[in-house]
C-alpha cells in the first residue's frame, strides 16, 4: 500500500451533471468503441454506425444549444468526451465534428444552423474542416483553392490534404480564396460544402499514418465543383482567415485536453506495469530510477492538468485568449510526448510492441505537436505577445 495517498483533485469545471455525463460516455466508449478498435485500425476509420450511436447518447455536439439538436452543455462536456476517448486510446473524429459545428454556430445563418447542426448532433452527417493544402499548412495565407463566383453559385477548384474525417465527410468547412488577387488575409473565405453526390468532388483513400490508424485522414479534390452562393459562411466574403484565427483556440484547447488525459493515462498504465514486472528478482518499481522517472511524469501531468483546467475555466467564461491557448497547445503536447516516451522506456521492449497500449499511445500522440498549428508556430504566436 502506498505510504502517501493522493488527495482527490477535482477539476473546478466538474459539476454533478458533467460527472454523470462522464459516466455515460465512459461506459459507452468501453462497450461500443473499445471492442472494435482492431477493426477501425485495419479499415482506417470508425464504423459508420459509430457516428449515429455516439449521436444517440449525446456524445456529439455536447456544447451546442439544444435548439440546434446539441446537448446544451458547455466545453466541460466536450472535455469529458475528449478525455474519455483519449483514456481509452480511441481516435474518433467527434472533436472535428464539434469544431465544424462551432464555425456554423458562430458564423452560420439561421438556415445553415437549422440545416446542419441537428443532423451533425445525431451523427447522420460527418463534418470535416479543410484548411491544409499540399503547399500550405502552417502558412494559411498561402492556400490556393479558389472559389469563383458565377451568378448564384461558387465554382471551386483546388485540393486539400491531411483532412481528418475526410473520407466520410458529408459536410466540409472549406477554406478557399474568393479573391485570389486580394493581399494577405482579405481574399480568404469559408464555404460549407455538402459533398453528397456532388459532381467534381472526390475524397482520396485514407493516407497511411504513423499512428492514429483508426481515424481517417485523406486528400480532397475539387474540380469545377459548383455550390450555391448561400453556402458562404458569414455575411460577406473575405472573413475566413479571421474566422479561423478566432476559432483556433477552441481546436487547440481540445488538443490540449487530449494531451493531458493521455499523459495521465500513460502514468497510470506504467505505474501498474512497473509494479507487476519483475527484473533481476524484484519489481521494477523498486528500482530508484523507475520511481524517480514516474514521479517526474506524474508531477508534470498534474502541473499540466492544473494549467489546462484554468484554460477550460477561462474558455467557458469566454476569456481564453489566443496566446494562452497557444501556450496550452504547445506546452501540454510537448509534456504529453515526453511523458509517454518515458513510459515507453519503462516498459522496455514491450513498450515498443503495438499490442501494448503504451506503444500505440506513443505513435498516436506524436502528431499532437504538429497539427492544429505546429508548436513552433505556437511559440511564434506567444512571442508576439512579449
Ligand atoms: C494526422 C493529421 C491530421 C490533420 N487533420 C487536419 C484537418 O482535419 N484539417 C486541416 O486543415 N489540416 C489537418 N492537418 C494538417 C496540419 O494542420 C498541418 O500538417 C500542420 O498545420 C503543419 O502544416 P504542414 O504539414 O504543411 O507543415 P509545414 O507548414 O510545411 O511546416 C513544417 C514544419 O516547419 C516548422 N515551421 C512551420 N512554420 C514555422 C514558423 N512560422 N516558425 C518556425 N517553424 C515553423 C514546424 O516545425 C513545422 O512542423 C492534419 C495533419 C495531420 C498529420
Amino acid at each position: 500500500m502506498a505510504l502517501f495517498m493522493d488527495m482527490t483533485y477535482d477539476s473546478p469545471w466538474m459539476g454533478d451533471d458533467v460527472r454523470m455525463f462522464r459516466k455515460t460516455v465512459r461506459q459507452f466508449v468501453q462497450d461500443e468503441f473499445a471492442p472494435y478498435q482492431a477493426r477501425w485500425r485495419e479499415q482506417h476509420h470508425a464504423d459508420a454506425e459509430a457516428w449515429t450511436k455516439a449521436g444517440g447518447i449525446g456524445m456529439l455536439l455536447s456544447d451546442v444549444p439544444q435548439e440546434y439538436g446539441g446537448g446544451g452543455g458547455s466545453f466541460a462536456h466536450e472535455a469529458v468526451v475528449l478525455e474519455e476517448l483519449a483514456r481509452a486510446g480511441v481516435h474518433f473524429g467527434s472533436s472535428i465534428q464539434s469544431i465544424v459545428a462551432r464555425y456554423i454556430l458562430i458564423y452560420g445563418s439561421a438556415e445553415q444552423k437549422h440545416n446542419w447542426l441537428p443532423r451533425m448532433a445525431r451523427g447522420q452527417v460527418v463534418g470535416a474542416i479543410a484548411m491544409t493544402e499540399p503547399a500550405a499548412g502552417s502558412d494559411l495565407l498561402g492556400i490556393q483553392t479558389v472559389a469563383r463566383r458565377e451568378g448564384d453559385h461558387y465554382v471551386i477548384n483546388g485540393s486539400k490534404t491531411f483532412i481528418s474525417n475526410g473520407s466520410r465527410a458529408g459536410l466540409i468547412c472549406l477554406a478557399v480564396k474568393t479573391d485570389p488577387k486580394a493581399a494577405g488575409p482579405k481574399g480568404i473565405s469559408l464555404i460549407l460544402v455538402e459533398t453528397n453526390g456532388l459532381p467534381g468532388y472526390r475524397a482520396g483513400r485514407p493516407i497511411e499514418k504513423v499512428g492514429r490508424h483508426g481515424q481517417d485522414v485523406c486528400e480532397l479534390f475539387f474540380d469545377d465543383v459548383r455550390v450555391p452562393a448561400a453556402s458562404l459562411l458569414g455575411p460577406a466574403e473575405g472573413k475566413g482567415y479571421f474566422q479561423m484565427i478566432d476559432q483556433l483556440p477552441y481546436e487547440r484547447l481540445a488538443v490540449s485536453v487530449a494531451a493531458v488525459a493521455t499523459a495521465e493515462r500513460a502514468v497510470e498504465l506504467t505505474t501498474q506495469y512497473v509494479k507487476d514486472r519483475t527484473v533481476s528478482g524484484k519489481p521494477l518499481i523498486e528500482y530508484q530510477n523507475t520511481r524517480m522517472k514516474l514521479a517526474e511524469c506524474k508531477t508534470e501531468a498534474q502541473v499540466g492538468r492544473v494549467f489546462l483546467d484554468s484554460c477550460i475555466d477561462r474558455f467557458i467564461a469566454g476569456r481564453l485568449d489566443p496566446v494562452t491557448a497557444a501556450m496550452a497547445k504547445y506546452w501540454l503536447t510537448e509534456r504529453e510526448f515526453r511523458i509517454v516516451d518515458e513510459c515507453v522506456q519503462l516498459h522496455g521492449g514491450y513498450g515498443y510492441m503495438i499490442e501494448y497500449p503504451i506503444a500505440r499511445m506513443w505513435a498516436d500522440c506524436r502528431v499532437q505537436r504538429i497539427y492544429a498549428g505546429a508548436n513552433e508556430v505556437m511559440k511564434e504566436m506567444i512571442a508576439w505577445s512579449l
